[in-house]
């Protein structure tokens, strides 16, 4: 190239010299670079040539972690569209939404989520699983993959959109985040460096520089960013391998990371928590593996105990993103995670943050405000949603929703998402704060913090936990462990335990709004 384009193209033609590497693993399946750029681009050709699709309309790509997701968005995104990567688990009125919220043309789904996209009346193509009548299996619609395929031709700027991820709706209904190219484009860059930070840290040869071929194991799904931007095009830049799973499941997890060679995990903290849990743990080879990345989710300072102890000599990091910032802002890792466990760790070095009080003022360190973050992997905005966007991007900064403070190296430390914050008779109780110090007792295997209405005090702290299967615990115990670790106000007077796990969204996040409606009825 004369110069180096921003742009997904640049990215899908830079990973077709890793050539016959496997780029994708999914059960017996393995799918090299050179197979994927030939599927890839014949699939971009069939979605211009026989669906006429034009560059800026949108493609919905509905699938578990297929190989076909993989190709799907590489193709909508080479034939100049913006990709819209929706929610598997999402039934067929929230698939609905999806479709008609983005306005897609095409649709490109598996089986399961065809029958409940099939009423939308939008064109779909089928990969895996029964073809609804009037859509078309992917297979069909590839028809011959020639080895001189070329792409379609498109121009592409990196200021042109590229995806609408939708956001994990853990606060409220899902907003579609609309991402330019250069925002993707910027993804492997932000991601490799908090990687190779995490593992210089650890005292470790980061892999791609000594030699060792990433491998990474996806726990998590693609249709949200923490996969496409923190697993996938990473992946395709440094020709890395990604092992893909159809759900996340522990036990299979193990098996895959000795099969596979795995060199990294990424997902959310729960998935590194289970594999340690699984009973199948210390009866496979896991020396291949040298990292875990975790984030999306509050990662409880036990957790790195725990990796320290059942993983040594491994370099777990926890990452802070959302779909607002391309996956990955800020991350923690090697010594500076061991000094810090409580913190999120530093920005990456092309994003700015700083803290604000309600009327937008900056805040000295150590004080509590909103974290808001600035840089090139800050999306474009929210799609059909200009009031949001006029709220949250604020004279060039996202405003984050995520209560937090810095401390005097600029370490980040976050303290509850600004919804989530209990309200204790005008006494801020940070929910975040107050799992940790539950999860900190050996008998809780899960917890969650949520404000229970009060008349007096406006509110009061509740507890839903899980214990430990087998353990028992005394409410006074649990009370009494708490008051060697937080302020008395902070200590949940209502406590429910349960058996079964906690409703946790794709995204590894408590479904508070779930608990609240199923403990309170409100
Ligand atoms: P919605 O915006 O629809 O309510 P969501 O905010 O959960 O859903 P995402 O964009 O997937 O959607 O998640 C981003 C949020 O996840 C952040 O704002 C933050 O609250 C949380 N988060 C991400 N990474 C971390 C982390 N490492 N530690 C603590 N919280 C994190
Ligand atoms: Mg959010």
């Amino acid at each position: 190239w004369k110069h180096a384009p921003a742009h997904f193209r640049a990215l899908l033609e830079l990973s077709r010299s890793h050539g016959e590497q496997v780029f994708l693993a999914y059960e017996d399946e393995h799918i090299t670079f050179e197979d994927h750029f030939r599927r890839a681009a014949t699939l971009a050709r069939r979605l211009v040539d026989e669906y006429g699709v034009r560059k800026g309309d949108r493609v919905g790509v509905a699938m578990r972690n297929y190989p076909e997701w993989v190709i799907s968005l590489s193709a909508a995104l080479a034939a100049g569209a913006v990709a819209v990567p929706l929610n598997a688990w999402w039934t067929e009125a929230e698939l609905g939404y999806g479709v008609s919220d983005s306005g897609a043309k095409v649709l490109i789904a598996d089986g399961e989520r065809a029958a409940r996209l099939a009423s939308t009346g939008v064109p779909l193509i089928v990969a895996r699983g029964e073809v609804p009548d009037g859509a078309r299996a992917f297979d069909e619609v590839m028809g011959e993959i020639a080895a001189d395929v070329r792409l379609p031709d498109v121009e592409l700027r990196p200021e042109d959109p590229a995806t609408i991820f939708y956001t994990s709706g853990t606060t409220g209904s899902p907003k579609g985040a609309l991402g330019s190219h250069r925002n993707l484009g910027q993804s492997p860059m932000t991601v490799s460096y908090g990687f190779v930070r995490a593992m210089a840290l650890a005292g470790k040869d980061a892999a791609a520089g000594a030699g060792v071929r990433r491998v990474t194991l996806l726990t998590v799904p693609l249709f949200h960013v923490t996969g496409c931007f923190s697993a996938l095009t990473t992946s395709m830049f440094g020709g890395g391998g990604l092992v893909l799973m159809y759900k996340w499941d522990a036990g299979q997890a193990l098996r895959l990371i000795e099969r596979e060679r795995v060199t990294g995990m990424i997902g959310v903290p729960t998935n590194a928590w289970q594999l340690m849990s699984h009973p199948d743990f210390g009866k496979h080879d896991l020396s291949s593996l040298s990292s875990l990345g975790y984030g999306g989710a509050p990662a409880p300072p036990k957790l790195l105990e725990r990796i320290t102890r059942n993983l040594p000599n491994r370099a777990p990091s926890n990452g802070y993103g959302m779909t607002e910032t391309t996956a990955l802002a800020i991350g923690n890792g090697g010594a500076d995670y061991h000094a810090r466990p409580d913190s999120i760790g530093r920005p990456v070095p092309v994003v700015d943050v700083r803290v604000v009080d309600p009327a937008g003022a900056e805040l000295p360190a150590g004080e509590v405000g909103e974290l808001c973050l600035r840089g090139p992997n800050v999306i474009m905005g929210y799609w059909n949603k200009p009031e949001a966007t006029a709220q949250t991007f604020v004279d060039g900064w996202l405003h984050t929703g995520d209560l937090a403070r810095l401390d005097d190296d600029g370490f980040v430390y976050i303290v509850d998402r600004a919804k989530d914050m209990v309200i204790r008779g005008g006494e801020n109780v940070y929910c975040a704060e107050v799992e940790a110090a539950l999860f900190d007792h050996p008998a809780v295997d899960d917890a969650a913090v949520i404000g229970v209405p009060h008349e007096e005090l406006g509110e009061e702290v509740g507890a839903v936990i899980r214990l430990v299967p087998g353990a028992s615990l005394a409410t006074e115990d649990l009370t009494s462990f708490l008051g060697d670790r937080i302020a008395k106000f902070k200590i949940p007077v209502h406590f429910w335990f349960r058996e079964d796990e906690l409703p946790r969204n794709p995204g590894g996040k408590i479904l508070k709004t779930h608990l609240r409606r199923e403990i309170l009825g409100a």
